[in-house]
């Protein structure tokens, strides 16, 4: 073409009437274009209506998956006009809302309906997700126009505003016409979208049923997070497929091990893979697209800084947050082990292991409610005298678990001392052992002499502590001497439904309080009575009115053997851990030492954890003959496992 004058368009006002007359008689496949809230979809629904008077049928495909104005969202949709609406056939699921970012799923999901569907010479309108903007706009258009087979474009604009993405629109077909919006189009709101959506979304799972899936029998497909966070996918959107072809859309109920809980219309004879995005049902109950998934961050200090001169350099401080709390290995990844695990709600601190500590500040050790010793080894109860100290005065006890002997041991340490000055401010400890599945209880007062035996307590899946917000979970390893691992497990996060509860005509009330007792205590057949006087199981209530986010678990295990008990012990307590804090004591060359004094490789702990499941693999207590090529420790782990968390200075 010569000149700079491109041949001027047809524009058509927004009557129905006459856009059936001018363009549906002879177009079929009629693309509607143009940014959000231009009227799209109520044009969409006026031509349609328009064919339904004169007989003629009419489909809609509705390709906006935040927006839908029928059909699901997370979806496309093909609709079929009736009467007064559109009436849904087949979908096929993207499982995000985000129509830009996910583009080529869409316009796949797109391609997949219409191959699936048997449209001859039906009318059929396209109704476009608003993205007209830049490229993912470009390519949307040219994906969508093609996918469908388009032969016509209805370019919607704004008053005399020329049509966005013009120049994509020429290349496309010579059948544009511009269609001024009707004056009377307007945006909705982000909030009245999402209600819209949501309620869509709602109706399709109204009358639905609650299925278990197993995950290691399905192809996992989309974004998923890792399956350690567990918190990350309740109340996703997922669709089960067949051949890559939507069975049936779904919302996550809970996720447990490898046990995937959903809402669902109905169960499909077959399918073998599961997708899923980034739609997700928000605390405030409406669909909206999730946070992406990105493993919080850990922090690299060097010890330094915080250490007297006479400490031994412990490598670096590995610290970093899950939730509700804080860990840091105060004593970097070569010192003595020494876990401190922050209650930020509570004003309180958990320690793993007791190695060399005055790199812990006294107004932390003064908070200090629990202690979990893995064996009594100098490297991992040595920092006991330290802790000693900072709890003489009015401190509350301080509860200490560990293997069979500890009390003997922490009498020990009491022993070696002269204690004629404290009287009641001296310290007072409580000694949990674990003795196969009981724990045996003393109380320790210094200067009082031998144990006090209170008695034993049986213990119900190693479960020692189960405590506001969290539990923690022990299991005895062989490091030569019996050892403990941990598990500390932070409760479910229980949310009730309010707009549920509403549609149900039930009033909040203790009930509600009973109902999440009995969830938090897995009593899911316990029978619970309904404010409307009808019963029901717990587990059914809960599916119906709440929305669960189980905590992220952390699991902490050093000195132990490889051996294959070990391995499947270790294995059972941290799978699907969320952070996995391993020993790798030594490198594959010294494989030999490893054996001889029971402890992991670099190799045996990268693979424990890549059994495990573990979202993120932290490895510490290495031997202090590596300070010098940590690199190549780090490699090898590495080689193993392909979520060891690097530190910054050696990621590759
Ligand atoms: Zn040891
Ligand atoms: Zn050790």
């Amino acid at each position: 073409m010569h000149g700079d004058t491109k041949p001027s368009l047809p524009v058509l006002a927004c009557c129905a009437v006459d856009i059936t007359n001018t363009v549906l008689k002879q177009n079929r496949r009629v693309l509607l274009h143009g940014p959000p809230g231009v009227g799209k979809s109520t044009l969409a629904a006026q031509l349609a209506h328009e064919l339904y008077k004169t007989g003629q049928s009419c489909y809609c495909l509705c390709a906006d998956p935040g927006s839908p104005a029928f059909g699901l969202p997370g979806a496309v949709s093909l609709g079929r006009w009736q009467a007064d609406g559109w009436q849904m056939g087949s979908y096929e699921a993207t499982c995000s809302l985000d129509a830009g970012r996910f583009r080529l799923p869409l316009v796949l999901a797109v391609r997949r309906l219409m191959q699936s569907s048997s449209l001859d010479n039906e009318v059929l309108l396209i109704d476009t997700p608003g993205v007209v903007r830049g490229v993912a706009g470009s390519e949307l258009l040219q994906g969508l126009f093609e996918a469908v087979a388009a032969d016509t474009v209805l370019a919607l604009t704004v008053a005399d505003r020329a049509p966005s993405l013009l120049d994509e629109l020429r290349t496309l077909t010579t059948q544009l016409y511009v269609v001024h919006a009707s004056t009377a189009a307007k945006r909705p709101g982000k909030r009245s979208r999402a209600r819209q959506r949501t309620q869509l979304w709602d109706n399709s799972l109204k009358n639905g049923i609650e299925h278990t899936l197993d995950l290691n029998q399905l192809n996992i497909i989309g974004m998923p997070p890792p399956l350690g966070e567990v918190s990350a996918w309740a109340g996703r959107q997922i669709a089960l497929l067949y051949r890559n072809q939507t069975q049936v859309m779904a919302e996550v109920r809970r996720l447990q091990g490898n046990q995937l809980t959903v809402r669902l219309p109905y169960l499909p004879q077959v399918f073998d893979g599961l997708l899923l995005r980034d739609a997700q049902r928000s605390i405030n109950g409406l669909m909206e697209t999730a946070v992406p998934f990105a493993a919080e961050p850990l922090e690299y200090q060097s010890p330094s800084d915080t250490a007297g001169s006479t400490v031994q350099d412990g490598g670096l401080r590995v610290m970093g947050r899950i939730g509700p709390v804080d860990f840091c290995l105060v004593n970097g990844i070569l010192g003595d082990p020494l876990l401190h695990v922050r209650l930020l709600q509570q004003k309180r601190s958990l320690l793993f292991d007791l190695g060399e500590g005055v790199r812990l500040p006294a107004r932390i050790a003064h908070q200090v409610t629990d202690v979990f010793i893995s064996h009594a080894h100098i490297d991992h109860i040595g920092g006991f005298m330290m802790l000693l100290r900072s709890r003489i005065g009015p401190f509350p006890l301080c509860r200490l678990y560990g293997p069979p002997g500890l009390a003997q041991h922490i009498e020990g340490f009491l022993q070696g001392i002269l204690w004629d000055r404290v009287a009641e401010r001296a310290p007072c400890f409580e000694v949990g052992e674990l003795h196969a599945d009981h724990l045996l209880r003393f109380r320790l007062q210094a200067g009082r002499g031998a144990p006090v035996p209170l008695g034993e307590v049986k213990l119900k899946a190693g479960v020692i502590l189960q405590d506001a917000g969290f539990r923690i979970r022990a299991q005895r390893l062989d490091h030569h001497t019996p050892v403990l691992a941990y598990a500390f497990e932070p409760t479910m996060e229980i949310n009730i439904r309010k707009d549920y509860l509403q549609a149900r005509g039930l009033k909040p009330g203790p009930w509600l309080a009973t109902l999440k007792n009995h969830l938090l205590a897995e009593n899911d057949t316990a029978i619970i009575t309904l404010p409307d006087g009808t019963v029901a199981r717990v587990a059914d209530v809960a599916a119906d009115l709440t929305l669960i986010k189980p905590g992220k678990k952390l699991v902490y295990a050093t000195d132990l053997a490889d051996t294959p008990d070990n391995r499947q012990h270790l294995q059972a307590l941290a799978q699907y851990a969320h952070t996995f804090l391993c020993e790798a004591r030594f490198m594959e060359a010294n494989a030999g030492q490893a054996a001889q004094t029971g402890h992991l490789t670099t190799r045996a702990c990268g693979e424990i954890a890549m059994a495990a499941k573990v979202s993120r693999l932290i490895p510490f207590h290495f031997s202090q003959r590596y300070a010098d090529k940590l690199q190549e420790a780090y490699d090898e782990i590495h080689a193993a496992c392909s979520r060891v968390a690097m530190p910054p200075s050696m990621a590759s």
